[in-house]
């Protein structure tokens, strides 16, 4: 076993006589990738929203944007960036020397104009000074500096993370940071690959590009572009994320508790955390193997399916803490899905594939009788590889979009339905939200739809 796995727990249920212990391990990092890196970018620049998003899109990648609230930011662009994953964080209400007095206000001021499920959790410190630690922790789950090495740490985390959450480090880079180059950022990429641990970059404006207020130290955008291009082709060993979202993931992975048993020939995970405080709800997806002898397998979390791989003798998959019981079935399981979560699709789940769409309504919309079929228009419009629109007209925003390693990933959904259609309008996956954001399909590439409560997006894989 590697270092990059945390063996969380392994407990045995013999007292039923039939029941066998099972190992189960909650990975390091999500998708079992060696380390972490965040983006982040401050100060709320035109070309966050303009350049920075496109590219970030452009690979799947998400990125934090740390936003000065006096500014003015372009607030519907970054709520389009809210809205495709990325996070919206504070950078204080004024940019002052430093924003002590600024750590609830701030906050509650972006959270009035960017709408996002998990709300604003991370701050990044004006001019890398240091504010009221305790109001800091009161309002954020990550306090951001600058480079550790300015107040004598690592410019990189391990593993465990930050010695301090309100000293969160992330190195500068640019004209007057220590990263310039698609080169510098690959190798502290690399750093956290070999060490397991998580590096964060904090940029500014770029060159060459509308910066608003974001003047100091610009970086060559085509380097950052280089070190995601790098990244999505490292991408089973780097988990490139925002900060919000691995500072999640890393407390969640920290304090949870997953132990399986079997009984009846299906196994049973719990996960669990008692992680509690005002800022979030913690339910980050963890990544999780657990030792596994069958060649297929139908894993649920509370009845709703859950995407899930097999591979050298352990079942993968993406579960979240205190939200139900997790159970892996073997085929012809007693599982509550209907549907196989093997790639290769069986004739009989064909045949309830087939069914199902037959059942609901086409959300492709192939009758068209007005000729402004708005679904027709969707699809004749859309072009791109990895386009992802939202077409459905509601205050309810969640996020949809295309990951890196290929997978849909719906966001704030928290109990919603959720239903992806092929371009057959047939359904290929039906489950439900359950944490943060939640892996719904992967497999063959193609566009899909995917029916959000009443909500329908579009996603090319
Ligand atoms: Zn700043």
């Amino acid at each position: 076993m590697k270092k990059a796995i945390i063996a969380a727990a392994s407990v045995g249920m013999f007292a039923a006589g039939y029941a066998i212990a099972q190992d189960v391990e909650i990975a390091t990092w999500s998708g079992f990738r060696k380390g972490a890196a965040s983006f982040t970018f401050d100060d709320g620049a035109p070309s966050h929203v303009t350049d920075a998003g496109p590219m970030f899109k452009k690979y799947g990648y998400k990125a934090t944007f740390n936003v000065v609230v006096n500014w003015n930011p372009n607030w519907s662009g970054f709520q389009g960036l809210a809205d495709e994953g990325h996070e919206i964080a504070s950078h204080s209400n004024t940019h002052g020397n430093n924003m002590s007095g600024e750590e609830a206000s701030s906050k509650q001021a972006i959270a009035g104009k960017i709408n996002q499920k998990y709300g604003v959790i991370t701050v990044a410190y004006p001019n890398c000074n240091v504010p009221n630690e305790s109001a800091v922790l009161q309002n954020y789950i990550v306090g951001r500096i600058c480079n550790g090495s300015w107040k004598g740490m690592n410019d990189e985390m391990g593993k465990d993370g930050p010695s301090n959450w309100a000293q969160v480090p992330a190195t500068m880079t640019g004209a007057e940071g220590q990263l310039k180059s698609t080169n510098d950022f690959t190798g502290r990429m690399q750093k956290v690959i070999q060490s397991n641990g998580w590096a964060a970059f904090l940029t500014h404006g770029f060159q060459g590009k509308q910066n608003g207020n974001a003047n100091y130290s610009p970086t060559d955008i085509n380097a950052i572009d280089g070190a995601l291009k790098w990244a999505q082709q490292n991408d089973k060993d780097i988990w490139v994320a925002p900060m919000g979202h691995v500072a999640m993931y890393l407390k969640e992975r920290k304090a949870s508790k997953a132990e399986a048993s079997t009984s009846g020939g299906n196994i049973t995970v719990k996960l669990t955390h008692n992680i509690k405080d005002n800022i979030s709800n913690y339910d980050y997806p963890l990544s999780l193997r657990v030792k596994y002898s069958g060649s297929s397998a139908n894993v649920t979390q509370a009845g709703a399916k859950l995407e899930s791989k097999i591979d050298g003798g352990y079942v993968y998959f993406d579960a979240v803490p205190n939200a139900g019981d997790i159970v892996i079935a073997g085929e012809g399981g007693s599982g509550p899905s209907p549907e196989s979560s093997s790639s290769s699709v069986s004739e009989s789940s064909s045949s309830k594939t087939a069914k199902s769409s037959s059942s609901r309504s086409n959300p492709w919309g192939r009758s068209s009788s007005s000729g402004t079929n708005p679904w027709e228009q969707f699809i004749s419009s859309s072009s791109g590889t990895d386009a992802i629109e939202d077409i459905a007209f509601t205050n309810q925003h969640f996020s949809v979009y295309r990951s890196s390693d290929n997978y849909i990933v719906v966001g704030g959904a928290q109990g919603m339905p959720i239903t992806v259609y092929n371009h057959m309008g047939q359904v290929v996956r039906v489950t439900r939200g359950l944490g943060f954001e939640q892996k719904v399909y992967t497999g063959a590439k193609g566009a899909y739809i995917v029916r959000v409560g009443n909500r329908t997006f579009k996603v090319s894989l």
